[in-house]
């Protein structure tokens, strides 16, 4: 922890010391003073304070994405959605806390009412990969719902979390309310598991590190919740628009250079498709552009290190190669776009999360074939489904084990919808109606009426 490098050319561009188990002691213990006196902020206030913190964010959106580009590598495109994204967030949470409604439950004697009360201190920690967005689908919910925050980025990514709790801070919102803490996941992370006085633990990372995680939990009955890796099957059906589907393949597996938990980097392909869909996907990957990241023409970046990108390196190494796009070379951690064949459901590259622009192929027969290959996975998290019939789209949307599929599309993220995993690609859900609840406790009053 210290200098942070961006991944477009390699060189320094700041350093960032990383906090002690001390500097995380304290400030637990002013978001937990803090949480005492904001739980307690006017409903409508409270969301007041939180568009206040979205219009700051809008204001300084083109700032926050420069800087991610030169972070994350992430391309200027992505990165202004990707703050855009927080400040969408944080308004749609905002309209949460005069709409925290409980129950009325009919009950003889008297009355009985529902409460969704704040945990108290929320401590989310955040990966490398997306590091504005899923900070925000953790901090906007938790704070509307009336929790304090303290916020981990990844060691690699701090710069961004750093800039939104600046933003924070000039919105109005109290001290101790929304603290970002860079430093390590064995050092900060570890301490908001077992810190008695953080309720909560909203994690995104590796499955390894999230199971831990959870085990770490238990030992406090600490309510968590868990956004892990993913494996995504991407099925291509013979009756579906192929053209389609090949032409938009790379965009589900290579945005963000593959760095994405909802990657669909398995393609299955029925059989008696399958070599006019590699034919239609080779053009489509061989023009996939692949440079500087801050171009406005840029569709992938590099990888976020050397040490990942030699990771990703070691999927390839020995496997079959259909075919790769192009990538600069010089400075800066490129890898080209790159189509393996699968010899079998056993290779390592389609079992094993690569986190790298790095996409499996196989045939499958039958739609039964089709949804026990996409099932034959440790994750759960996406998956599209490309036909033109409405049954089987259906039926295979409701038979794969994924958290969120797309049927004819790639798309999985709205602010609006819930996101989460089945199976280990996590526990609980995020963003969507719902995402509140999960950072309340629910509590029934009951109030006698006899006489
Ligand atoms: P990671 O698990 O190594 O790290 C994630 C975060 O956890 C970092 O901030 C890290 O410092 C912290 N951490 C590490 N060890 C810790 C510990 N012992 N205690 C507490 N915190 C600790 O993951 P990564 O490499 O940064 O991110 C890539 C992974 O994240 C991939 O597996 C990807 O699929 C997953 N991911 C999932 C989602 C989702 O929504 N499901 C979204 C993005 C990324």
């Amino acid at each position: 922890m210290g200098e942070v490098i961006s991944p477009v050319d390699g060189a320094g561009i700041g350093v960032v010391p990383g906090c002690s188990v001390e500097d995380v002691d304290a400030a637990v213990s002013r978001a937990a003073a803090a949480f005492e006196t904001w739980r307690h902020v006017a409903p409508g206030d409270r969301g007041r304070l939180l568009r206040r913190f979205a219009a700051q964010v809008d204001a300084h959106l083109e700032e926050l994405a420069l800087l991610e580009v030169r972070n994350a590598g992430h391309t200027i495109g992505n990165a202004r959605w990707e703050a855009g994204n927080v400040r969408d967030v944080l308004d749609y949470y905002a309209g949460a806390p005069e709409r925290l409604t409980g129950h009325q439950i009919p009950v003889p004697g008297g009355l009985d009412v529902t409460f969704h009360e704040p945990l108290g201190v929320v401590g989310v920690i955040v990966p490398w990969n997306f590091p504005m967005p899923i900070a925000g689908w953790g901090f906007a919910p938790a704070l509307a719902a009336g929790n304090t925050v303290v916020l981990k980025p990844a060691e690699l990514t701090p710069l961004t979390a750093l800039r939104l709790a600046d933003l924070a801070r000039d919105a109005g919102l109290p001290d101790g309310v929304f603290t970002v803490l860079p430093g390590r996941g064995s050092v900060v992370g570890e301490r908001f598991v077992t810190h008695p006085a953080v309720r909560k633990i909203c994690f995104t990372g590796s499955t390894e590190v999230g199971t831990r995680i959870m085990a770490g939990c238990a030992a406090q009955v600490k309510r968590v919740t868990l956004e892990l890796g993913g494996k995504s099957a991407n099925i291509v059906f013979a009756d579906a628009d192929l053209e389609k589907a090949a032409a938009t393949a790379p965009y589900a597996v290579f945005d963000n250079a593959g760095q994405d938990c909802c990657a669909r980097s398995r393609i299955l392909v029925q059989r008696r498709v399958y070599d006019r869909f590699l034919e239609l996907l080779e053009p489509a990957v061989r023009a996939f552009r692949v440079e500087n990241p801050a171009r406005e023409s840029a569709e992938m970046g590099p990888l976020i290190s050397a040490a990942h990108r030699d990771r990703v390196a070691g999927y390839v190494d020995g496997a079959d190669v259909a075919f790769t796009g192009s990538c600069p070379d010089g400075p800066g951690f490129w890898y080209a776009p790159t189509v393996l064949l699968a010899g079998s459901p056993a290779d390592r590259h389609w079992r094993e999360e690569v986190f790298g622009p790095v996409v499996s192929v196989l045939p499958f027969d039958d739609e039964a074939d089709a949804i026990r290959l996409a099932n034959d996975t440790e994750y759960g998290l996406s998956g599209s489904i490309w036909t033109r019939d409405v049954g089987r789209a259906v039926r295979v949307a409701r038979a794969v084990e994924s958290g969120n599929l797309s049927v004819n599309s790639h798309s999985s993220v709205r602010y609006w919808t819930p996101f989460g995993g089945m199976k280990r690609s996590g526990l609980g859900r995020e963003l969507g109606p719902d995402a509140l609840h999960a950072f309340t406790d629910v509590k029934n009053v009951f109030i006698g009426t006899e006489e």
